[in-house]
């Protein structure tokens, strides 16, 4: 984990894709660890798809 991942192209936490500026994707902080920022591109906001937070093993919808 660094914080030169902000300078990066951001991944979908739950297709691995990236993630292009013009998506409505959605990023908050991890809501068990509070430390990783969970993106999501638009396909799996919209499907709900699960997610698992690399930093705490959280998964979520
Ligand atoms: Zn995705
Ligand atoms: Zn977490």
């Amino acid at each position: 984990m660094s914080f030169e991942i902000e300078y990066e192209p951001q991944k979908c936490i739950s297709c691995n894709k990236n993630i292009l500026y013009f998506e409505s994707s959605v990023y908050f902080p991890c809501p068990s660890c509070g430390e990783v920022i969970i993106w999501r591109c638009e396909k799996c906001r919209r499907f709900a798809r699960e997610y698992t937070c690399p930093n705490c093993g959280f998964k979520g919808p």
